[in-house]
């Protein structure tokens, strides 16, 4: 019985084989010519690096790593008034990153004192840029937060409205590398708080510092990049038009 069976049969392994071939063709050739999907449809996964306070020591670095990786992010900047600082204006600029305002001063408490001193500081830092880079940056982030302890909430109230009459977007975040200490933290400790933070979202706004004590933030960086590039993500930096990360 086994032995007729087989004999019956002797043929069916070579078709098997050769129909799954065959299958195997169409399914390359069909896929080869199936339309792209619209973008519309692909679910998009972003990271939006974003750098508070400088220009600093560690700016060159950072600009060094994100040329290599080839991504784009924003840095939020201060009054810079050294050459140095100003050159990295135009630096960030000029390779493709988004500029944008974080205050003048960064004294809490002079520019939370009101929506106009918040506006005067703010101008002071757009017509600075302007003056030395010929461009005005459209974005801006607020110190602290768009909520934050220092600050009235009619006072953040006001600069919201004030800061939409005045055309300007601005952006909090939704993960951190709580990297704003008073020591270089672990590259290793930024990167697993950026992770933690971010949990799985597609849509990641990612709060990291630029100052003089941040020297290990190109290292944590270059993990975060390799982390979300594993898993599908792209760079980009922000826009006015950029999704809507807002605390209020
Ligand atoms: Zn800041």
């Amino acid at each position: 019985m086994f032995l007729s069976y087989s004999f019956t049969n002797k043929k069916t392994p070579r078709l098997l084989l050769l129909t799954g071939l065959l299958a195997l063709i169409c399914g390359l050739v069909l896929r080869q010519s199936a339309p792209a999907v619209p973008t519309s449809e692909v679910s998009e996964k972003v990271v939006y690096l974003t750098f508070d306070d400088g220009p600093s020591k560690v700016t060159i670095d950072l600009l060094d790593l994100l040329k290599e990786e080839n991504v784009k992010a924003t840095f939020f900047v201060i009054g810079a008034t050294t050459d140095r600082g100003k050159m990295l204006y135009q630096r960030i600029l000029d390779e493709g990153h988004t500029l944008g305002l974080h205050s003048y001063s960064h004294n809490y408490n002079q520019i939370y004192q009101s929506a106009d001193a918040f506006f005067e500081d703010l101008t002071r830092l757009a017509d600075h840029i302007e003056s030395i880079t010929g461009y005005r940056p459209q974005v801006f982030r607020f110190p602290g937060g768009s909520k934050n302890a220092v600050a009235g909430q009619g006072v953040l109230k006001e600069i919201i409205e004030g800061a939409k009459s005045r055309g300007l977007t601005y952006f909090d975040w939704n993960a951190l590398g709580k990297d704003d200490l008073s020591y270089a933290e672990d590259p290793d400790v930024i990167a697993k708080n950026v992770i933690e933070s971010a949990g799985d979202k597609d849509t990641i706004v990612v709060l990291l510092h630029d100052n003089t004590i941040r020297t290990t933030a190109p290292e944590a960086v270059k993990k975060i990049i390799d982390y979300y590039r594993e898993r599908g993500y792209t760079f980009e930096a922000l826009t006015p038009d950029s999704p809507g990360i807002r605390f209020q």
